[in-house]
């Protein structure tokens, strides 16, 4: 049994010290719940650059199968609550478009992005080509 199993069997047997966890925990990674050490062992997703056309989309190519979660292809390309809740307002609004339902549908909001910072990513994209860092970065 290995170190994840290992976590979700105890988890399953009443948690790491024997007393029962606070929360029904399905993901193994996670333990320690309902102590002052909880750990995560999952690794931490954060979408890799480009990856925004290979993501899935919340309305798939299968009739009665919608997909929702922070790695789902929105425009709000951040993995976050925002990415998160985005897909599902949009997995919604494709299940009632599917289904012929009348029912209103999701306000899907597009990403807001503040025009005054607008100059300062074009000067931070310059200096990324140009191989220099972040002005800000100045560790
Ligand atoms: C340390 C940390 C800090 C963060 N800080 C922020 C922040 O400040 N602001 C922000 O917007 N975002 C933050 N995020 C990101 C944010 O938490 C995620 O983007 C968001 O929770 C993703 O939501 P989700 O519904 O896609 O997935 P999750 O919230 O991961 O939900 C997936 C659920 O599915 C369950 N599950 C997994 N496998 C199965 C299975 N086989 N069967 C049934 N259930 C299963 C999991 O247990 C989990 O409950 C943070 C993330 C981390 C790890």
């Amino acid at each position: 049994m290995g170190a994840a199993e290992g976590r979700a069997e105890r988890h399953r047997q009443g948690g790491a010290q024997g007393q029962r966890p606070a929360l029904l925990v399905l993901d193994p990674g996670v333990d320690g719940l309902g102590t002052p050490y909880p750990t995560n062992d999952d690794e931490f997703l954060i979408h890799p650059v480009g990856t925004f056309h290979n993501r899935p989309r919340a309305a798939t190519s299968i009739p009665n199968f919608f997909l929702a979660g922070d790695y789902v292809s929105v425009d709000i390309d951040l993995a976050t609550m925002e990415g998160a809740n985005a897909s599902a307002r949009a997995a919604v609004n494709a299940l009632l478009e599917r289904t012929g339902s009348t029912a209103p549908r999701c306000t899907v909001a597009p990403l807001s992005r503040a025009p005054e910072l607008e100059p300062l990513k074009r000067h931070d994209r310059t200096r990324y080509r140009l191989g220099l860092r972040n002005a800000l970065d100045l560790g």
